[in-house]
C-alpha cells in the first residue's frame, strides 16, 4: 500500500488478510470464524450473514449491485494509464508494479469511472479498488475523478464516489499530492453548479483521498465500521503520545462527531441511494 502520509516503515493501515475473502467453495469469516458457502456470502453482497462483517470487495463487485445492469453505460477515462516521471523504484520499479496490478486485477488503474443509472436515475460514478496499490490516488485516479465531476456538470447529473484508499500514491510524489487540490477544486466547481455529490466511504478511506474529494460530499455515507481519517490511528497515537478513544476513526465514531451523515449496510445501500436520488430529481 502506498500512503504518503504514514510514518516510515509499516503503514498504519494495510490490506488485512482478515478482510479478504478466500477463493473456493467455502469461505470463513475471520471476524466471527463462521464458515459459509461462498455463494451465500456473494448473495449477501460480500457481508457475513452471521456477524454482518463487510468484506473488502473490488470496484466491479461494488458496481454489480449498485448500478442498473451492474455496469456503466459509458466508461470514463478507460485508456488512461500512469506514467513514471520520477522513475520510482521501491521494492520494484513502478511500471512493473503497475503491470503486475493490471494483470492481477484486470483493470488499468485503482479507479474506474463512468456513466450509469440507479433504478433509472442517471449518475456519474467513480469507484476505487483497494487491491490496486491500496486504492492510492496518483495522476490517473485524480484525472478520472476530475473527469467524473466535469461530466456531472455537463450532464447536470449527480456524482457518486465509492472510496477505498490508503491515500496518495507515493510512487508519483508531488504529482500524486497535486491530485488532492485538483479533485477538490473541481468538486468545488461542481458544488457551485448546485448539483449533488454523494460520497461513500468503505474500509478504509484514508489520507489523501479522504482529505480531498472524498470528504467533500453533500451527503457522506459510510459502510459500518469503515476506517476513515487522515493519518492512521497508530501514527496519531505515536505523535500525540496519548491513548485514543475507543472506535477512533471508525464510521460510528465519526457519525457521532458529525463527520458522516449516514451509516448504511451494503445490503441497504442501493435502496438508500434510490431514495436520495428520487428527492434530488423532484427539486
Ligand atoms: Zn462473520
Amino acid at each position: 500500500m502506498a500512503n504518503w502520509f504514514d510514518s516510515p516503515g509499516k503503514p498504519s493501515i494495510k490490506t488485512s488478510t482478515k478482510a479478504d475473502i478466500p477463493d473456493g467453495l467455502w469461505a470463513k469469516c475471520d471476524n466471527c470464524n463462521e464458515v459459509f458457502y461462498q455463494k451465500v456470502i456473494e448473495e449477501n453482497l460480500w457481508t457475513c450473514p452471521e456477524c454482518k462483517f463487510h468484506f473488502r470487495i473490488s470496484s466491479r463487485q461494488y458496481m454489480s449491485f449498485l448500478l442498473d445492469e451492474g455496469k456503466f453505460t459509458k466508461e470514463i477515462g478507460r485508456t488512461l494509464i500512469p506514467k513514471d516521471p520520477l522513475e520510482f523504484i521501491d521494492t520494484q520499479p513502478y511500471p512493473k508494479r503497475i503491470g503486475d496490478m493490471q494483470k492481477k486485477t484486470g483493470i488499468n488503474e485503482a479507479c474506474i469511472a463512468g456513466e450509469g443509472s440507479i433504478s433509472g436515475h442517471p449518475v456519474i460514478m467513480s469507484l476505487l479498488d483497494f487491491s490496486c496499490i491500496g486504492g492510492s490516488m496518483g495522476s490517473v485516479v485524480g484525472e478520472k475523478v476530475a473527469r467524473v465531476f466535469k461530466r456531472g456538470i455537463q450532464n447536470r447529473c449527480p456524482v457518486i464516489t465509492v472510496n477505498a484508499s490508503g491515500g496518495a500514491r507515493m510512487q508519483e510524489g508531488i504529482l500524486s499530492l497535486m491530485q488532492m487540490a485538483k479533485t477538490s477544486a473541481i468538486a468545488g466547481v461542481f458544488a457551485r453548479e448546485g448539483l449533488i455529490y454523494i460520497s461513500i466511504f468503505t474500509d478504509p478511506t484514508m489520507a489523501g483521498v479522504m482529505a480531498s474529494y472524498a470528504s467533500l460530499g453533500d451527503i457522506i455515507i459510510s459502510e459500518p465500521n469503515a476506517l476513515a481519517g487522515f493519518a492512521g490511528p497508530r501514527v496519531i497515537k505515536q505523535t500525540i503520545r496519548e491513548e485514543l478513544p475507543v472506535g477512533f476513526q471508525r464510521a460510528e465514531f465519526l457519525q457521532k462527531h458529525g463527520f458522516i451523515d449516514i451509516i448504511s449496510s451494503r445490503k441497504n445501500l442501493r435502496e438508500l441511494l434510490v431514495k436520495i436520488l428520487s428527492y434530488v430529481s423532484i427539486q
